[in-house]
């Protein structure tokens, strides 16, 4: 399986101060990823802008000019924890535009990899369709998934969100879509507080919205239970032509803006899950980095999901141990998430 990069050169021009979603994230992770493409030889493409034309596909004009000016004037603080600066916007326009390389090259006449992973800030999974929140501007994977569908005529696509919150703004573009199948694990109760089990779409899009919201103390074992038991036979149901993920790395155990346990080791086997259900179909599958805030282990998480993309060997070494967890009402919760979604599916 041949996996890449899509690397945003101009991410340090969104500034954010010493807001946890800041420009010192990625150097470190880029370093390292960049070894990994140099010692596997594996392709790193360059991001490029989006349209508004892209953007519009998945929010309000009102919404995209309201970012804009925003930038223009900035910084600006657009909600209590989402600020834009002045390169804001035209960064912000190269993250989904990286998004849209990314489905070009692995879906579209011009193939260059079974997967890529873009790391790209700023992140996008809880802007809604008319407002930026939670380090958002504009949700990058509702737009890749709709440019899929739009440019490059692929009728289906699923998007699987494994960071640690909610993403309530890719759900709210796609709530009534039933050409997008969203799949969110996140932990419960956390920001935003939405993602509950009985949140499955409305209208057409009613049984393509599926939430695993997860105790707090949730590792390793209960992600990929969930993945083994839920979101790989809705998957395989659904039967995508493009497989976008939202990989933030917020849950491990080192993250200091959540309360899971997961481990280098289950971030890389949710990636070769997901990678090997791709190649099972037949199918791209591209990684959109949104959250992991801890800029120390970032490079390392970062790795494992690379590796787990590429199928080759992670070195794992200098992981934060898992601590042992008891019962945190895990297997009552999946059971509660099986028979909600037995409506609409076999699981
Ligand atoms: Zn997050």
């Amino acid at each position: 399986m041949k996996t890449g990069l899509v690397i945003l050169r101009e991410q340090a021009g969104h500034e954010t101060g010493s807001h946890p979603e800041n420009a010192r994230r990625f150097p470190g992770v880029i370093d390292r990823l960049g070894e990994d493409s140099e010692s596997h030889g594996l392709p790193v493409l360059e991001s490029r802008a989006a349209e508004v034309e892209d953007l519009a596909r998945a929010h309000t004009e009102s919404h995209i000019a309201n970012v804009r000016a925003a930038a223009e004037n900035g910084p600006t603080w657009l909600d209590g924890d989402t600020v834009a600066s002045p390169e804001s916007y035209n960064v912000a326009l190269r993250s989904a535009g990286a998004a849209l390389v990314g489905v070009d090259a692995v879906s579209g006449p011009a193939k260059a990899a079974d997967s890529l992973f873009a790391i790209i800030r700023p992140p996008g999974h809880h802007a809604t369709a008319d407002r930026a929140m939670g380090f958002c501007l504009f949700s990058n994977a509702a737009v890749a998934a709709r440019y899929a569908r739009e440019r490059l005529g692929i009728d289906r696509v699923a998007v699987l969100d494994w960071d640690v919150h909610h993403g309530n703004g890719t759900q709210d573009i796609l709530y009534n879509d039933p050409s997008v199948l969203f799949i969110s694990f996140h932990q419960w109760p956390l920001y935003p507080g939405s993602g509950w089990i009985d949140e499955v779409g409305v209208g057409e899009g009613r049984g393509f919205t599926v939430n695993l919201p997860m105790p707090p103390g949730s590792g390793d074992r209960e992600h990929i239970e969930g993945f083994n038991a839920v979101a790989g036979p809705i998957l395989d149901q659904f039967n995508p032509g493009l497989l976008i993920v939202s990989a933030g790395q917020d849950g491990h155990v080192a993250d200091q803006l959540a309360s899971q346990n997961l481990t280098a080791a289950g971030y890389h086997a949710l990636a070769a899950a997901s990678a090997g259900f791709a190649a099972g179909k037949g199918i791209g599958l591209l990684a959109l980095h949104e959250g992991g805030y801890n800029p120390n282990t970032l490079p390392l998480l970062d790795h494992a999901v690379y590796a787990g993309l590429g199928g080759f060997t992670p070195d794992l070494a200098g992981d934060s141990p898992a601590p042992e967890t008891g019962d945190n009402g895990w297997p009552e919760r999946l059971a509660q998430i099986r028979r909600a979604q037995s409506a609409f599916w076999a699981v």
